[in-house]
């Protein structure tokens, strides 16, 4: 489960956001939508821990993690843009997060050091992964191009697999195919829906698009000026919206 407890933030004198609890459940695909300044990135970002939040309590799993720094969260962030590494090939930016996990554990176990498998057995470890993800994500062809030679869709999807080969407690996505164009949208929006089948994995989503939230999500949150206002099924906030806001909200094409 991650749990969101009263969060509150403010930015200068400005409360972002004023007291937003929410309880998601293993498995759950959750949609976070709302007008543009409502604080939806920034309630992505405290998850994450890539923001403090000035009160309130962000829980994984049972276990309350303000204190717990972004990579010790299990979480994986798929942001708009997306950073691949532009001089590395599809196969090394997978890699990437995987030997950077490795280095982390042999440091924290000065001395140790010959406890670890051999390299070679690690890279043969390290390829196994990223195999499966790759299949996955059906990317395999691609494994030795660079980013600038993908396209757009190609591009998100080794995202998407860069934040994959982690085997993270939930995907955190934030306007992940705001950069598409509609049909590939359309196109991506399933591939995601089947990955969260696949993976049966937490995913936290942010969209602009109520459509996009509508067919994907099991639930909805709908915030704005920094409140959740309904968190509910998508039958339930399209056919009994909790008031006039949201079913403006919802009812309105993007
Ligand atoms: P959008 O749909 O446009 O992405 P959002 O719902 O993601 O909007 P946030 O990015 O969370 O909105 O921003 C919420 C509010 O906090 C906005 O008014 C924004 O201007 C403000 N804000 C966000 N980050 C900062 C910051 N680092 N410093 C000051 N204000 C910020
Ligand atoms: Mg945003």
């Amino acid at each position: 489960t991650v749990t969101l407890r009263n969060i509150r933030k403010s930015f200068g004198t400005t409360e972002v956001l004023k007291g937003v609890s929410l309880d998601i459940a293993d498995g759950e695909f959750v949609s976070l939508v709302g007008p543009s300044g409502c604080g939806k990135s920034t309630l992505l970002k405290i998850l994450a821990g890539l923001e403090p939040q000035n009160s309130g309590d962000v829980a994984i799993g049972g276990r309350v993690v303000n204190h717990i720094r972004p990579s010790r969260r299990d979480l994986a962030m798929v942001f708009q843009s997306y950073a691949l590494y532009p001089h590395l090939t599809v196969e090394e930016n997978l890699m990437v997060p995987l030997k950077l996990r490795r280095l982390n554990r042999m440091e924290r176990l000065p001395g140790l050091g010959h406890l670890m498998p051999g390299r070679r057995q690690k890279m043969h470890r390290i390829r196994a992964v990223v195999e499966e993800t790759t299949e996955t994500l059906k990317i395999g062809d691609l494994l030795a191009r660079k980013p600038g030679q993908l396209s757009g869709g190609q591009r998100q999807r080794v995202a998407v697999g860069r934040a994959m080969v982690r085997k993270p407690v939930a995907f955190l996505m934030d306007e992940p195919l705001s950069n598409l164009d509609a049909a590939l949208r359309v196109h991506m929006r399933a591939e995601i829906a089947e990955l969260h089948r696949d993976l049966a994995t937490t995913f936290v989503y942010v969209t602009h698009d109520q459509a996009e939230a509508l067919t994907m999500s099991d639930r909805i949150a709908v915030m704005m000026d920094g409140e959740v206002l309904q968190f509910a099924s998508p039958d339930e906030v399209y056919h009994d919206p909790a008031d006039l806001r949201v079913a403006q909200f919802i009812g309105s094409p993007k």
